[in-house]
C-alpha cells in the first residue's frame, strides 16, 4: 500500500487568535489581528436571514470587521461567474465566511460551471474545508416537529462530522464507459491514512467538548476503505482518554439513528455515509429552518452556513427562519474565534424565544404566534440583552 499525500497535521480546533481581541487590535510586530468576518448572502432567503444573524454577530461582538461579497446566482447576474475573484480574495483574507444559501430556478438551465452550486463547491475547495460539522438539535418545544414520537427524540442534541473533500465523491478513476458492448458505469472509494487522521483529530476534539462520546460508522466488513478508517481511528484514541470511541457499521447507524438517537453524541463518518446520516439526522428534528453547520479547515478558518437551501418558494416575503442562519453565527463565535461564552448566548437566546411562542411558518403550531424573519431575529436581540 502506498500513501502518497502528506496533509498538514490538524493539532486544534481552535483558532491560533487569543479570545477577546479587540477591533484593529495590532500585534508586537505591527500585524493587524483584526477578525475579519466575509459575509456572503447569496440567493433567496439568503440576504434575509443572514442580514439577522449579522445583527446578532455586531451586538455580541462590535469589534468584528464584516464585508459582504457576492456569490452563487446574485454572482453569476453580476458578473457571470458563481465564485468571482473578488468573493475570492476576501474569502481568503477573513477568519471566517458566514452564507447563507445559494441556487433557484433563475439558473437551473445554465451551463454546469455557471450553475450557483459551483460557487458553494469553488469556496470549499479553495478554503479547503475538510471537516463537515452538522448538529441536530431538536428544542423540546419542538418535539412535534419530528416526525419521531416525542419521547424518542425529544432533547436530541448530536453532532454529525463528516469528511468533505475525499472518498468515492472525488475518487479517480470515474466514468461511464462501454464495456464488452454495454454502458460500464465505476467509481473509486479510497482515503489516505492521514486524510482520516485529520478529520478524526477534528472529531474527537468535538466530542471532548460535548459528552465525550465519539463513535465512528463505516463499513468494514465489506470496504477495505473502511477498514483503514476503523484502524486509523483506533490508533487516534490513546491521544484522547477522555472521550470514549466506539465503531458502528453504517447500515446498522442509519437503523440506530431512527431508533434511539439519543444513544449519540458525536459520530464521524466519511464523505458518502456522512452525506446520507447528516440528512437523515437533521430530518429527525423536523426543522430544516433550524439547523446550523459549520465547515473546518483544520486551523480555525470556518464557513458557517444553515443546513437548508435558498427557499425561492419563500423568497423576499420576511417568511423565512432566521434561527439556522443565527446559530451558524454561534458555531462560528465557538469554532473559529473561541468565544464559547457568547455561542452560548446567542443558543440560550434562541431557546428562550421558542420558549416565547414564537414561530416562523416552518415550525408554526397552533396556539403560537406567528412571526416573520425580521421579528424573529428582534427577538433573539432582545434575549441577548
Ligand atoms: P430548500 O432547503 O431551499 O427548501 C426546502 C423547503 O424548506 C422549502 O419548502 C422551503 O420553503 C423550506 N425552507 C428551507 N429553509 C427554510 C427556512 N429558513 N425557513 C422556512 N422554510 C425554509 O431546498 P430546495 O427547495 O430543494 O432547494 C432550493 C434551492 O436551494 C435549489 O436551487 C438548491 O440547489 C439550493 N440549495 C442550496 C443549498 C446551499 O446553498 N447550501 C443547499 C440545498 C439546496
Amino acid at each position: 500500500m502506498r500513501f502518497t499525500e502528506d496533509l498538514p497535521k490538524v493539532e486544534t480546533l481552535q483558532s491560533p487568535r487569543k479570545a477577546g481581541t479587540e477591533y484593529h487590535d495590532i500585534n508586537e510586530d505591527g500585524k493587524d489581528m483584526t477578525q475579519k468576518i466575509c459575509i456572503l448572502p447569496g440567493d433567496g432567503i439568503g440576504p434575509e436571514i443572514t442580514a439577522q444573524a449579522v445583527r446578532v454577530l455586531e451586538a455580541l461582538e462590535p469589534g468584528f470587521e464584516m464585508e459582504t461579497a457576492l456569490l452563487g446566482g446574485a454572482a453569476v447576474d453580476a458578473t457571470g461567474d458563481p465564485y468571482p475573484e473578488a468573493t475570492r480574495k476576501l474569502a481568503a483574507e477573513a477568519d471566517a465566511v458566514l452564507l447563507g444559501a445559494v441556487g433557484g430556478p433563475k439558473w437551473d438551465a445554465l451551463p454546469r460551471e455557471q450553475r450557483p452550486e459551483r460557487g458553494l463547491l469553488g469556496i470549499r475547495k479553495h478554503l479547503g474545508l475538510f471537516a463537515n460539522l452538522r448538529p441536530a438539535i431538536l428544542y423540546p418545544e419542538l418535539a412535534n416537529a419530528s416526525t419521531l414520537k416525542p419521547e424518542v427524540v425529544s432533547g436530541l442534541d448530536i453532532l454529525i462530522v463528516r469528511e468533505l473533500t475525499g472518498d468515492i465523491y472525488f475518487g479517480q478513476p470515474r466514468g461511464i464507459e462501454n464495456r464488452n458492448g454495454e454502458r460500464f458505469g465505476f467509481n473509486t472509494m479510497h482515503y489516505t491514512e492521514s486524510e482520516i487522521r485529520r478529520i478524526g483529530r477534528v472529531a474527537f476534539e468535538a466530542a471532548g467538548k460535548r459528552n465525550k462520546k465519539l463513535c465512528s460508522v463505516d463499513k468494514m466488513n465489506v470496504l477495505e476503505t473502511t477498514q483503514l478508517w476503523r484502524d486509523v481511528m483506533n490508533e487516534l484514541a490513546p491521544e484522547y482518554p477522555d472521550v470514549v470511541l466506539s465503531h458502528m457499521l453504517a447500515d446498522n447507524a442509519a437503523m440506530q439513528l431512527v431508533r434511539a438517537p439519543r444513544q449519540f453524541d458525536v459520530l464521524v463518518t466519511g464523505n458518502m455515509f456522512g452525506d446520507i446520516l447528516s440528512d437523515e439526522a437533521s430530518m429527525l428534528t423536523g426543522s430544516i429552518g433550524m439547523l446550523p453547520s459549520a465547515s473546518l479547515d483544520g486551523n480555525g478558518k470556518g464557513l458557517y452556513e444553515p443546513s437548508h437551501g435558498s427557499a425561492p418558494d419563500i423568497a423576499g416575503r420576511d417568511a423565512a427562519n432566521p434561527l439556522a442562519a443565527i446559530l451558524s453565527a454561534a458555531m462560528m463565535l465557538r469554532y473559529t474565534f473561541n468565544k464559547e461564552e457568547a455561542a452560548c448566548r446567542v443558543e440560550n437566546a434562541v431557546k428562550k424565544v421558542l420558549a416565547r411562542g414564537l414561530r416562523t411558518g416552518d415550525i408554526f403550531e397552533p396556539g403560537m404566534t406567528k412571526a416573520g424573519t425580521k421579528q424573529m431575529g428582534d427577538a433573539v436581540l432582545e434575549e441577548l440583552g
